[in-house]
């Protein structure tokens, strides 16, 4: 029957996923279960989007409830659950306004109409500058792929947006290279998630913030796959104590339901978009802040970041002692409950196959490494079942 459907949607959908050869019924707690009943551990959490695990019952029934009052009303009217769920996000970021968007790539392009905006109203010209990272990732719609620093991702759909510099993550003379008056805007991900798990160093993430504080240069923190409790603080960046000016949030922010945001400091709010410089007819409609809400509630009532930093040493602990166990493993790169093992001889993606026949779901980041993003509520006992199944197949490799 799982063929069935398979067959059939590759008939109707268009082809621009390999996916693994299951049909994914339903979900509980950490565990998901295909048409066949077969169980899975879910590391995956639909690429660190559950973060709540699946069927909690709380957020359930705030959508429920919410789809019998209103699911959508334009943003011409205000509406009591945009409000809610933006003043929960501030105050979670300390930063000053928000404007929610339907997706990561979206939250991107709003961050990147800020920051030009920003300096079109400083100096009047309209040709300015925004340095990105080699080895990023933040989106597939044409603003935010041109600052995508993958070759492979940019060179069909040249050409791209102009202006957009490329400096390497982590090394603070290739960012100095390439500044130049015009640069309004450096844009990076505080750990690197589709590049392979690499996360910022403090002296890069120090380096940068004092160059665009001496040059009014905008810094735009992508927390898409980083923030909303990943690392054990609501955002990556406060692991840093490095405040950006523009921060873009999504997958985790409404576990599940298409939202993102992007979220300003006062000074970037103030002197950038305006009334009719920006839109969205979605964005931020009543069903998705609904959920947005209550996940901040839920995080808080479940103490997350707290449990977060627990479990994730563990998690560290026991994906270190796989390093030093099998010679196909290079390294373990990571922060909290975001890891990564770097798989040499390209091999992750066998992994991740066996993984899968195993009952364990992972995802692969860049090329050689497999990517550990598991739903924050995984307890020890979720770890030790993945380490378990995760030898067997490494060493069956
Ligand atoms: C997933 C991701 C995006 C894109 O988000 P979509 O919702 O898929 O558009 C952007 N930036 C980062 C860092 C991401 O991980």
């Amino acid at each position: 029957m799982m063929k069935d459907y398979i067959q059939q949607t590759e008939q109707v959908l268009l082809h621009t996923y390999d996916r693994f050869p299951i049909v994914l019924e339903r979900g509980e707690g950490v565990y998901l279960y295909d048409l066949n009943g077969k169980r899975y551990l879910d590391f995956a959490a639909g690429i660190a989007v559950f973060a709540l695990g699946y069927g909690n019952e709380a957020y359930n029934n705030a959508l429920k409830e919410q789809i019998d009052k209103i699911i959508h009303t334009s943003n011409l009217y205000y509406n009591t659950m945009a409000a809610e769920a933006a003043g929960k996000l501030i105050k979670a970021s300390g930063m000053d306004k928000v404007f929610f968007t339907n997706s990561g790539t979206e939250a991107v392009e709003g961050a990147i109409k800020a920051a030009k905006k920003y300096a079109y109203l400083k100096d009047g010209s309209a040709n300015h500058e925004i340095i990105a990272m080699k080895n990023s990732f933040h989106g597939r719609s044409l603003g935010a792929l041109s600052v995508t620093g993958n070759e492979k991702y940019q060179e069909p759909f040249r050409p791209l947006m102009e202006g957009v510099k490329f400096a390497a993550f982590n090394d603070l003379q290739s960012v100095e290279a390439q500044i130049t008056e015009k640069t309004c805007a450096i844009i990076l991900e505080t750990i690197q998630g589709e590049g392979g798990i690499h996360p910022a160093s403090k002296d890069f993430l120090e380096g940068i913030n004092l160059i665009a504080r001496e040059k009014d240069i905008l810094l735009i923190f992508d927390e898409i796959q980083c923030g909303m409790g990943r690392t054990g603080e609501m955002f990556a960046w406060q692991n840093y104590g490095i405040v950006p000016d523009v921060m873009t949030c999504a997958k985790a922010l409404g576990c599940g339901v298409p939202v993102g945001a992007f979220v300003l400091n006062e000074k970037t709010a103030q002197g950038s978009l305006r009334v009719g410089d920006h839109g969205t007819t979605y964005g931020g409609n009543p069903l998705v802040c609904a959920a947005v809400s209550k996940v901040f509630d839920l995080y808080e009532e479940k103490q997350l970041l707290k449990h977060v930093r627990n479990v994730s040493g563990y998690l560290e602990k026991q994906l270190d002692c796989i390093v030093k166990k099998f010679e196909c493993i290079a390294m373990r790169r990571g922060k909290g409950l975001m890891q990564g093992l770097v798989i040499q001889g390209k091999k992750a993606g066998d992994v991740s196959q066996r993984l899968l026949e195993e009952g364990v779901i992972v995802v692969i980041a860049g090329t050689d490494v497999l990517r550990f993003v598991p739903p924050l509520i995984i307890e020890k006992e979720h770890v030790d079942e993945m380490i378990d199944k995760l030898e067997r197949c490494l060493s069956r490799l």
